[in-house]
């Protein structure tokens, strides 16, 4: 481990304890960057397929790390959420999202990720709606993505959680949707507001084989349960007129570009005529 004095060691240093040594600085930069505001908002454009608007963004979180550089939230939000920091990185992350999103036109949506364990906090909906009187920004135009993994937490819990924030006007989306758990049951038990077909189908579209059948069954069941739908993973032209293909559908992905920060959303909605 040491370079001086224990040196007989020095061959054993190895792999695990730098490992231990990497997640340690992790969990320092994150509680040490929470407040020092390295955590930012990045947007990714929601499009309507038919008519190819813009209609919202969906907040992704970013770590601007003066060690790491640009982190993906799939790194630190798992940390975060052992390290029990998550409701303040993500009351620090909605707070700007929210003030943000409200120059943007008022026709534009802001969706924004809520992890399970979030959902488990009695207070999360009252902590959400202080933060939107304290933005101004109307609860109506707020969609608050739950993945389905929070189906199989207390349901009791989550659907009054839900009931209370769709009370408020904001509005319930299912995150991933087909990659697991939810059973048709589940799916009508909560008033979602709409479905997000997961990336992980819509990617099979642009293969031969049964890609095309299984994301025409998703959205046959999106429809039957009357929820509007929205395609993650847009990557392609071909992809996207397979999507159009299926009728009424919002989509998003790299097709559209890449999530782009605060700055670089302003200057496309100013392009756009939507500020
Ligand atoms: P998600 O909600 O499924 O978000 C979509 C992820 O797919 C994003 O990765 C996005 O950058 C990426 N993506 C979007 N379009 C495409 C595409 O066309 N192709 C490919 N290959 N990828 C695409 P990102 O930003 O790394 O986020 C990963 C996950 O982290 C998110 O998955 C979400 O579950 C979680 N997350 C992000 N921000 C937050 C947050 O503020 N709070 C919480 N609790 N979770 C968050
Ligand atoms: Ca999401
Ligand atoms: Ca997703
Ligand atoms: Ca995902």
């Amino acid at each position: 481990a040491k370079k001086h004095g224990r040196n007989r060691y020095f061959w054993f240093e190895p792999a695990m304890e730098r490992e231990l040594r990497h997640r340690n600085d992790l969990e320092t930069g994150i509680r040490r960057g929470i407040p020092a505001g390295e955590f930012v908002p990045f947007y990714e454009q929601q499009i309507d397929l038919e008519t190819g608007e813009l209609v919202g963004f969906e907040m992704l979180a970013r770590w601007q790390s003066p060690v790491f550089g640009l982190v993906n939230p799939d790194t630190f939000i798992p940390i975060a959420e052992e390290i029990d920091q998550i409701g303040a990185l993500s009351e620090s992350l909605i707070r700007q999202a929210l003030d943000d999103a409200k120059e943007w036109h008022q026709k534009l949506t802001l969706s924004v990720n809520v992890s399970p364990m979030q959902m488990r906090d009695p207070w999360f909906a009252q902590k959400l709606l202080r933060l939107l009187i304290e933005s101004g920004f109307p609860p109506s135009r707020l969609e608050v993505e739950i993945t389905e993994s929070c189906l199989h937490e207390n349901l009791g819990a989550v659907r009054a959680m839900v009931t209370s924030l769709k009370n408020q006007g904001i509005r319930i989306s299912l995150d991933d949707f087909g990659t697991g758990y939810s059973s048709l049951s589940q799916l009508r038990a909560l008033p979602f507001d709409r479905l997000k077909i997961d990336r992980s189908f819509v990617s099979e579209l642009a293969n031969e084989g049964m890609g095309h059948e299984l994301v025409e069954a998703i959205v046959s069941l999106g429809r039957d349960l009357s929820l509007p739908m929205t395609a993650e993973g847009v990557e392609s032209h071909e992809i996207l007129a397979k999507l159009r293909s299926f009728g009424q559908l919002k989509g998003q992905g790299y097709l559209y570009g890449f999530p782009e920060d605060a700055i670089a959303t302003r200057a496309r909605l100013a392009r756009l005529d939507l500020l």
